[in-house]
């Protein structure tokens, strides 16, 4: 239904990335569209769309979002926070105070705008997990949960793509006054290298105080960690300019070069661009 793929957690030049590799290998995308319905005598035949298209089919594989149900939760008596995921607090307690909510079934708080988030991951939960178990007899203020980042990754044909905290449109949305970086480069160097991959990182940071609000990655297998990079940079509210002075492990067969370090260079465009 939405203009592009995965636009809800990536910027469009990522989004654009994906749609190139999957039409590539044949596969049609219709966006701006919606499903009407799934026909067919005994099996799935047939595919409706509210635009009037239609389409052959052999099988479907539904991927449309999924919801917690809330229905244990509220014959419990717990209260539902304002996503209707359960409410709890910097510790994970609910409003009664024997039962802590992680995971899936936990409302979530964005980590910049504290307004609702629907993430729902395995990293998110494991996270929020182990803050409840620290805090399950007393309270250890030194594990709280400051907030949700939205971070996760996903790998499309050979294409390794990460997003973290907001994208450019998403801060932009919720009234962010932001400056963006973007560097492409190679994840070893020389970018010659037998495995070398490209890498583009983008970062969004706050146009004034310069704190990184968000970034995303694509490219090779080395995208999946340096998107947590990233993840960590937002986690730790670090500046461009701490970005800038980033120290690093480089070594050829393993990382891009100490000079073309993709985000750093990426903390550089947005700090020349203020
Ligand atoms: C196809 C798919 C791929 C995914 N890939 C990723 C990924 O790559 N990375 C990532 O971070 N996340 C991924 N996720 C999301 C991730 O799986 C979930 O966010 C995560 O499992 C949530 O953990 P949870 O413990 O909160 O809930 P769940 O894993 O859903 O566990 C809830 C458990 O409670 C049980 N249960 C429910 N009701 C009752 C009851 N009344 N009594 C007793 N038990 C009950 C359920 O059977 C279930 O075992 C993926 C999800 C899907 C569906």
């Amino acid at each position: 239904m939405f203009p592009h793929l995965l636009i809800n957690s990536f910027d469009l030049e990522f989004s654009e990335l994906v749609e190139e590799r999957l039409k590539a290998r044949c596969v049609n995308i219709f966006t701006n569209t919606k499903v009407k319905e799934i026909r067919g005598e005994g099996k799935v035949e047939k595919v409706y769309f509210d635009d009037g298209k239609e389409v052959d089919v052999d099988s479907v594989i539904l991927g449309v979002g999924a919801v917690f149900n809330p229905q244990l939760a509220v014959k419990a008596g717990i209260e539902l926070g304002r996503g209707k995921g359960i409410w709890v607090d910097e510790y994970m307690r609910t409003t009664d105070p024997d039962i802590f909510a992680v995971g899936a079934c936990a409302g979530k708080k964005d980590f910049y705008t504290r307004k609702y988030t629907p993430v729902m991951l395995a990293s998110t939960a494991t996270a929020e997990a182990r803050i409840a178990g620290a805090n399950l007899y007393e309270l250890k203020v030194i594990r709280e949960n400051k907030g949700t980042i939205a971070i996760y990754s996903t790998y499309i044909d050979g294409l390794v793509l990460g997003s973290a905290g907001l994208t450019e449109q998403s801060a932009k949305k919720e009234g962010f006054e932001i400056v963006s970086g973007i560097a492409q480069g190679m994840d070893k160097h020389p970018g010659t290298l037998t495995g070398s991959s490209k890498v583009k990182v983008k970062l969004i940071f706050s146009r004034r105080s310069g704190i990184i609000l968000g970034g995303q990655v694509a490219g090779g297998m080395s995208c999946g960690e340096m998107i947590n990079i990233i993840g960590m940079a937002i986690q730790q509210r670090v500046s461009y300019t701490d970005l800038e002075t980033l120290q690093m492990a480089t070594h050829p067969c393993l990382t891009s070069a100490p000079t073309m370090y993709p985000i750093v260079l990426a903390a550089e465009d947005a700090a020349d661009k203020v």
